[in-house]
Order: C-alpha cells, then structure tokens, then sequence
C-alpha cells in the first residue's frame, strides 16, 4: 500500500511522526518561540503508541512473544490504550492493572478496545499486594507465556523515544530547539527524547515537570527517595511515589512542581485559546512554561518545545467537568462556571 496517498496497511502505520504547532495566544507577551508536540495525533490519541508498539516489536524479534499469548501492563489508561490498540492488530490478549485514581472514561475505554481490566486503589504504596504493580506482577507469574511491559523499569520505554520522538523534534525544529519541556511520570519520553536531542547538541535545556506529591523533583536535586514529599494529588500520569528505572536523571538539566488546580486551569486555557483539545498534563507543562517565564528561564530567539502527551477527550469527566472543577475547589466564583444555553 502507499503511505504516499495516506492509505495505510493498518492503524499502527499511523504512529509517530506527530505535529510540531506553534503556541500563538498563550506566549505571544514571552521571550522566544514556544511549539507544543501534539501526541494526541498518534491514532491511540498518546504517546504512549509509540512505546506499546516499539516495545512489542521489540519482544517479537527476540522471540519472545507469539501469536495468542498474553500482554500485562499497568498504566494510568494511556498505556494501557495503546496496547491494547497494539494487541488486537497483532493478535494478543491484554490485561491492564489501572490506579483507581485513573478517570471512568480511560477505563471504559480499555474495555471497548477488547483489554481486561484491573482497578486497583491508587493510595497503596507501590510494595501493596492491592497496587497496580504487584497485582500485575502476580498476573505475569500465574499466566503462562505473558509478558509484562513494565514501563516504569523498561529501557525500551526509553529507547522508543530515542528512536521516534527525538528525531521528529530535532527535525522539526531544524536542529534550533533550545529547550524541551516535557512531563515525567515513568520518565520514559523526556529521558529518550533528551538523549537523542543532546547528543545532537548538548546545551539543549531538558526540563522535567513533576506534580507537588510525587519523588521526582527531590531525588533529582538530593540523590535521596524522600517518603514525606508523598501525599495524593489529582494529575495523572505525571510525577511518582517511587524511582522508575526509566527515568533517565542524569539527562534532565532540572524539574519543576505545579499544582493540580493551575495545571487544570491551563489545559482549559489551551482548549480555549489555542484550539487545541489536550489532556490534563499537557496543561501541567503548559503551566509550568508559565512559571519558567516568570522567573526568566527564556530569552528571544529561544525555540521552546512542549510535549502534550494526550487528548482532551479522557478528561471530559475530569478537567472538562464544570462539576468536577467545582468539587476540587477549583472554582473560585461559580461566575467562573460557563453556562450552557437551553434553547427550549
Ligand atoms: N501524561 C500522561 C497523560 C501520561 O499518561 C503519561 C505517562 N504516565 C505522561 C504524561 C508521562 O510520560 P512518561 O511516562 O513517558 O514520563
């Protein structure tokens, strides 16, 4: 078939090679040129497609996976997603152990994409036998023949990047990016990504966005797992309450924190001013664009790239939720709430 005339074997040709736009509204009163790489493109709406298919070529060319044979995973629902996309193309089962944190619409979407799904509670430390690692830890040792993708101590999450989304940026931007932002949940995109991006050019700045209740930012500056930076927090997919193997720190030049409500404000604020429909942490890194201006991180001819991980479409209960914001608190007035007109 020929890609040339867009016809394509199949969904997962689809992959990659994501749009870099450019941010006009929200950074027109910044220092520098500011582009968001819009991963909701990928035809399982994240960017975690690329990591689901990299990783499961990855497991067929080492024989270790056959026809019919089961994929285990646990995800906050991106994930889980694009293996299951992945799985019913290539003719796998799939079982997804999700957080209970992760919102209704994610999990009923793994289910219409054929996947079996665990919830399990999102307030257990990750050594719980109720977590979401050790129920598909257990999974994976009862099911013959399973393999588990273990993305959060997985070096073919970070290779995926390497591979596909570095390249694309370096491309994109004509080798002129000055600085990538990017979130860190497993840690995977940011540490694949800046590897292949600063052996291109070293002085590239690589900045992490971490959520306040999650390790990341503190190992990063200390060296020390600090248990007491740990308590809930509404974001999901970004920051953690361990050390993931896949996160590359060494790479990452330094993180910021944002809250659950500026982040929510933001991803609303790119829906509306930019048109563009994202999810919840690509208004985290939005948010934390915001922060760097303020304090001065950027200056003119600076070529900023965002990474928007995935659609707004998974937040239409959550982030998108006059309701839902109200709940959080996140509404100081209700003047803040957009009416809907009953034209009846
Ligand atoms: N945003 C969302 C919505 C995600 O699901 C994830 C993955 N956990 C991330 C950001 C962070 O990406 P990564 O795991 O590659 O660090």
């Amino acid at each position: 078939m020929k890609k040339s005339l867009n016809v394509f074997d199949n969904v997962l040709d689809l992959i990659g090679n994501t749009p870099l736009i450019k941010l006009n509204k929200m950074t027109q009163d910044f220092d520098g040129e500011f582009y968001a790489k819009v991963e909701s493109f990928n035809p399982g709406h994240s960017s975690k497609d690329r990591i689901a298919l990299f990783i499961i070529n990855e497991a067929e060319r080492q024989g270790i996976l056959k026809p019919g044979d089961t994929i285990i995973e646990t995800t906050s629902g991106n994930t889980g997603f694009s293996i299951a996309m992945v799985s019913i193309i290539k003719g796998y089962n799939c079982i997804l152990a999700v957080s209970s944190k992760s919102s209704a619409d994610k999990i009923d979407m793994l289910k219409s994409m054929g996947a079996q799904v665990y919830v399990c509670p999102a307030h257990v430390s990750a050594d719980d036998p109720r977590s979401y690692y050790m129920v598909a830890k257990r999974l994976h040792e009862e099911i013959k023949g399973s393999v588990y993708i273990n993305q959060y101590f997985n070096q073919l999450n970070i290779d995926a990047h390497y591979r596909s989304t570095g390249p694309e940026i370096w491309q994109q931007t004509e080798g002129k990016i000055t600085h990538l932002i990017a979130c860190s949940g497993t840690g995977g995109t940011i540490s694949g990504t800046a590897r292949y991006l600063k052996e291109q050019n070293p002085n590239i700045n690589i900045i992490g966005v971490d959520a306040y209740g999650s390790v990341l930012q503190k190992y990063h500056e200390t060296g020390e797992f600090d248990e007491k930076e740990i308590y809930p927090y509404r974001i999901e997919g970004l920051g953690k309450n361990l050390i993931p193997t896949a996160t590359d720190f060494k790479i990452i030049d330094r993180f910021i924190k944002v809250t659950d409500e500026s982040s929510a404000h933001t991803a609303r604020e790119i829906s509306r001013t930019e048109g563009l429909f994202v999810g919840y942490t690509s208004g985290a890194v939005m948010q934390a664009i915001k922060q760097l201006n303020e304090d001065g991180t950027f200056k003119k001819g600076d070529k900023v790239v965002a990474i928007f991980p995935d659609h707004g479409s998974r937040y239409m209960s959550k982030v998108y939720s006059d309701k839902w914001m109200q709940e959080q608190g996140f509404f100081d007035s209700k003047s803040e709430v957009s009416e809907t007109i009953q034209y009846i």
